[in-house]
């Protein structure tokens, strides 16, 4: 293993400072008609799991809450009717 200690110290990099949510990414879901091997949620046309309506409601509420005005939604083939649903609740 790769001993990184070292790098862990204060060095003369710059420190790393945490800014206000500007842009969170959602991801709607699993289900996808694709397969792809770099998926990094391994959607597939088997997978069963998606963002339900309740969920979508807590999300909105949230972008509400912290006056975010920009979201990215990510997810397979559930994609297209979650943003429908989250751009009929926001208009
Ligand atoms: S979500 Fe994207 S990367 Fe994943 S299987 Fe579907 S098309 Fe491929």
């Amino acid at each position: 293993m790769l001993d990184t200690l070292d790098r862990l110290t204060p060095g003369s990099f710059p420190p790393i400072r945490r800014q206000s949510l500007q842009a969170p990414q959602v991801n709607l879901g699993y289900l996808c008609n694709q397969q792809c091997q770099h998926c990094h949620v391994d959607a597939g046309p088997r997978r069963t799991e998606n963002m339900d309506a309740t969920t979508i409601d807590l999300v909105i509420a949230k972008l509400e809450e912290l006056r975010i005005e920009v979201l990215a939604l990510q997810g397979g083939l559930k994609l297209c009717e979650v943003r429908s649903a989250f751009l009929r609740r926001n208009h």
